[in-house]
C-alpha cells in the first residue's frame, strides 16, 4: 500500500471502515489473538534505519521483538485486546538510540557527587565548592568533576589557590570535564604526598607555575598519584551510580550504550542487576586495561539474555587536547615545548593485543593526537592478521588524523568512533593547540566515513552531556549551541541526517557485533525504540537540541516516558 494511499484514506477519515475490511481479509479462519501485538507504536513518523524501507507509519512489538514496521492500516490487525497502543502524537520514532562511548560509572557519579558543569568562572568554581562544603564533614574528600576554562575570564586552567579558600579543612578533588586532568587543593596534595619534588608518571605531567611552585592540576597518568585521596569506592556506592546512571541514559532516549573503560567490579554488578531485571539499558562494556586479564581468563560474556554483553577492552593511547596531552607529530603551536603525552609503549601493548586476538576480544583504544592514531594503527597493523576473520577493533575518539591515516583505517578495517560533541565545544580551542592547517585532519568523520570507514557516533559522557540530541545536531550542523562556527571549522565535515542516524543506530550496532539484532527497526530484531519530540529527519537544524527524548523501549519494554 502506498504512503499517498493511507495519508489519503486518514483525511477521510475512513481508515477504521477500510482496515477492519483488510483484517477480515488478512486472516480468513484466523483468530486474531495469536498474532496480537504486545504494543503497537504509531502517531508519527517511524524512521528505521533500514533500506528496504526507510520510513514506515506504525511498528508492531510481540515477545521484545519487531514483530510489524509497516503502514497504519495494516498495523491495525496487530491490536488484540491486551496490546498495549502508543499514540506518538507527532513525535518521531527511531531505531533505539545507543552511545557508542560513554563512561557509565562516571555518568551515575556525576548525579551523586559535585556537578561543576556550566561554572562560568575559577570564582565560580571556588563558590559551589564553599557552598557544597557546607553539608561535608572536615576532613571528607570533595569529589566533583565538570570544570572546563574555555571562555573564563581567567584564561587559564583552574589551580590550587583558586579553590584552597573554599573548603581548607577538606581535601579537594575537581576533575577537569575531559577526565584527563585534576586539580587538587592544598590539603589533597598534601594527603597524597605530592611536592614540587616529586617526578611526574611516565604518561602524565605535573603542572608548575613559573617559579616551580605545583599549581595543583595533575595531568593523565599524574591523576594516579592522587589514587589514596580519591573517597573509597564501595559495593552500595558503585551499584547506586550504576541504577542512577541507567536511568539518566534512558530520560535522554539511549536504549543502549557501550561502557568504556569499565572497572570489572561494574561488569559483574550490571550482571547480577540484569539478572534481577534490574537493568533497564543494553549493555556492551568495554573493560578498563587493568581488567584486562579478566575478561581474557572469562572470554566474552553475556547476562541478562544479552542486556549485559562483554567482550572489549579499553586501552589509552594518550591524553586530551584540551590539557595538552593529545600526542602529535608537531609540538603543540600555543606550547611549542610539548607533543603530548603518549600513554602506551609498544612493547607493553604488544602482547596485550596478541592475546585478544588470539581469543576474539576486541579492542578500544583511546587515541586524540595524530600521532597517537598513528602509533595505533601501527599496533593494530601488527597483531590483526591474527585475528579473526571479523575484529571490528576500533580507535576510540580519533579527533585528528593525517590524511594518509585516514586510507589506513579503511585499509585496516579499523572502526572510528567519534563524538560530535567534542567538535563543537574543541574548535573554540583546537585552533590555538593544532593551527589552522592541521585542523584540516580535525573531527574528519564525513571524510572517515567517504573512505569506507564505520563511524560509530557517542557522546563520551560525562565528558560530554550524554543527550543524543546534541550529538546529532553536532554532526549535522558542525556548530556549537548557539549556532556559531568559526575558521577552520571545515563544515565540508558535516554529515546528512541518515548518516547521522546511521551513527548512533545501525553503526553503533554494528561496532559491537550486534547488527543482526540490533540498530534498525527490522522484523525480528529486538524492540530497542527512541521517540524523541523533534523529527531529526526534517527539522530545522537549530530546533534539534531544543527536543527531547519521549519515549524509550528495550527488548520491548517502556523504560522513559516523558510525563
Ligand atoms: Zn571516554
Amino acid at each position: 500500500m502506498s504512503k499517498t494511499t493511507g495519508i489519503a484514506r486518514r483525511r477521510l477519515g475512513a481508515g477504521l471502515v477500510l482496515a477492519a475490511g483488510l483484517l477480515l481479509m488478512a486472516a480468513p479462519g484466523r483468530a486474531a489473538a495469536p498474532d496480537a501485538a504486545d504494543t503497537v507504536i504509531w502517531g508519527g513518523p517511524v524512521y528505521t534505519a533500514d533500506p528496504a524501507h526507510p520510513r514506515v507509519e506504525a511498528v508492531a512489538v510481540r515477545g521484545g521483538r519487531i514483530a510489524f514496521a509497516g503502514d497504519r492500516v495494516a498495523a491495525l490487525a496487530w491490536v488484540g485486546p491486551a496490546t498495549r497502543v502508543i499514540d506518538l502524537k507527532g513525535a518521531a520514532l527511531f531505531p533505539g538510540f545507543t552511545d557508542s562511548h560513554v563512561h557509565l560509572d562516571g555518568v551515575g557519579a556525576r548525579e551523586l557527587t559535585l556537578n561543576l558543569e556550566g561554572a562560568a568562572s575559577a570564582a565560580e568554581v571556588a563558590a559551589r565548592v564553599k557552598a557544597y562544603a557546607v553539608n561535608v564533614r572536615p576532613g571528607e574528600v570533595i569529589y566533583g568533576r565538570g570544570w572546563i576554562e574555555t571562555g573564563w575570564p581567567e584564561k587559564r586552567f583552574l589551580q590550587a589557590s583558586d579553590i584552597d579558600a573554599a573548603a581548607p579543612d577538606n581535601p579537594v578533588l575537581l576533575q577537569r570535564s575531559d577526565g584527563h586532568a585534576i586539580v587538587a587543593n592544598t590539603a589533597a596534595l598534601r594527603l597524597a604526598g605530592v611536592t614540587e619534588a616529586t617526578p611526574a608518571p611516565f604518561g602524565g605531567a605535573i603542572l608548575k607555575d613559573r617559579d616551580g611552585h605545583l599549581t595543583g592540576m595533575l595531568v593523565d597518568n599524574a591523576m594516579s598519584l592522587l589514587r589514596g585521596v580519591r573517597p573509597a569506592e564501595t559495593a552500595e556506592r558503585r551499584i547506586r551510580a550504576l541504577k542512577v546512571g541507567m536511568a539518566v541514559e534512558n530520560r535522554y532516549g539511549w536504549t543502549g550504550v557501550h561502557f568504556m573503560s569499565a572497572p570489572w567490579d561494574d561488569v559483574l554488578a550490571l550482571e547480577t542487576l540484569a539478572a534481577r531485571g534490574e537493568a533497564p539499558l543494553r549493555v556492551y562494556a568495554a573493560v578498563d586495561r587493568q581488567d584486562a586479564d579478566k575478561l581474557f581468563a572469562s572470554g566474552r560474556r553475556s547476562a541478562g539474555d544479552g542486556r549485559i554483553v562483554t567482550r572489549a577492552i579499553k586501552l589509552y593511547a594518550d591524553g586530551a587536547l584540551g590539557s595538552r596531552g593529545a600526542a602529535l607529530f608537531e609540538p603543540y603551536s600555543d606550547e611549542p615545548s610539548t607533543t603530548g603525552l603518549l600513554r602506551l609503549t609498544p612493547e607493553d601493548t604488544r602482547p596485550v593485543l596478541a592475546e585478544a586476538a588470539a581469543r576474539g576480544i576486541q579492542v578500544c583504544t583511546h587515541a586524540i593526537g595524530d600521532l597517537a592514531n598513528a602509533r595505533v594503527l601501527d599496533l593494530y597493523a601488527e597483531a590483526l592478521p591474527k585475528a579473526g576473520p571479523d575484529p571490528r577493533w576500533r580507535i576510540e575518539h580519533a579527533q585528528n588524523i593525517r590524511a594518509g591515516d585516514i586510507l589506513r583505517f579503511a585499509r585496516l578495517g579499523v572502526i572510528a568512533s567519534m563524538q560530535p560533541s567534542h567538535a563543537i565545544g574543541d574548535l573554540h580551542f583546537a585552533g590555538a593547540r593544532l593551527g589552522q592547517d592541521r585542523l584540516a585532519g580535525a573531527y574528519p568523520w564525513k571524510s572517515l566515513r567517504d573512505a569506507g570507514v564505520l563511524v560509530a557516533g557517542g557522546s563520551d559522557a560525562p565528558v560530554e552531556r550524554g543527550d543524543p540530541l546534541i550529538e546529532f545536531y553536532a554532526a549535522v550542523a558542525r556548530k556549537d549551541l548557539k549556532g556559531l562556527s568559526g575558521p577552520g571549522w571545515h563544515p565540508e565535515q558535516v554529515l546528512s541526517r541518515e548518516e547521522a542516524l546511521a551513527l548512533f543506530t545501525t553503526a553503533a550496532a554494528h561496532a559491537r557485533f550486534a547488527d543482526a539484532e540490533l540498530g534498525s527497526i527490522t522484523v525480528g530484531k529486538r524492540a530497542d525504540l527512541t521517540a524523541f519530540s523533534v523529527d531529526l529527519m526534517t527539522a530545522p537544524e537549530a530546533a534539534i537540541p531544543k527536543g527531547r527524548a519521549v519515549l524509550t523501549l528495550v527488548d520491548g519494554q517502556v523504560v522513559w516516558q516523558a510525563p
